[in-house]
């Protein structure tokens, strides 16, 4: 084994993260096996955390896989890849304050797209690919307020599309929205019902 993969198993006994991952396969009940460069793996891991779409996980140099046995490497050749990357963010991150670390990155993730991978630091470095990962858009963090909207685009609104108020039931939009303000009533009042 190289020197640098004695390096990070060593590192990451030094921080925690591997015994915290010990501690995990012993909790999720998972089966341990020697894996490659210095890693141990724990297949059939059974715990509800995280959540059981993620087909495997790492705390430091032990990785957790939900499937029973490697035959999930068939389909998914480059996932202890993807994995690994992240035991040696352990080395780099200080062990187990990587995983608030992660949390964290996770739920900038999700504010900015919707899913916690795409813009995760941590998966990103990983690989996304690799991980099984499909990279959502970007979204705006802020909705532009209705009340800079222009007239065109207040048109275009699905809103504007509904029934006017003169063509309504009678009464439906007192039923609904209580009694006109001030500042909707109608500019110029029909002829009939001047005084
Ligand atoms: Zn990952």
């Amino acid at each position: 084994m190289q020197p640098r993969y004695w390096v990070r198993a060593f590192v990451n006994i030094i921080n925690c993260s591997t015994l915290l991952g010990l501690i995990a396969a012993a909790v999720g009940r998972a089966r341990l096996t020697r894996g490659h460069h210095g890693l141990i793996i724990g297949w059939g891991y059974r715990f509800r955390i995280p959540p059981r779409r993620t087909p495997a996980f790492t705390l430091g140099n032990i990785i957790l896989v939900r499937h029973e046995g490697p035959e999930i490497l068939q389909r998914r050749p480059r996932l202890l890849v993807h994995e690994e990357r992240h035991s040696t963010q352990y080395a780099y991150c200080l062990g187990v304050a990587m995983v608030l670390l992660y949390v964290l990155a996770s739920a900038w993730s999700l504010l900015r797209t919707g899913d916690p991978a795409s813009r995760n630091i941590f998966e990103r470095l990983a690989g996304l690919a690799d991980g099984g990962y499909t990279e959502h858009p970007v979204r705006p963090l802020f909705r532009r307020s209705r009340a800079v909207r222009s007239p065109a685009e207040v048109t275009a609104a699905p809103e504007a599309t509904a029934v006017p108020e003169a063509t309504a039931a009678p009464g439906a939009a007192a039923a609904t929205e209580g009694p006109p303000a001030a500042d909707r009533l109608p500019d110029a009042l029909p002829p009939t019902v001047l005084p």
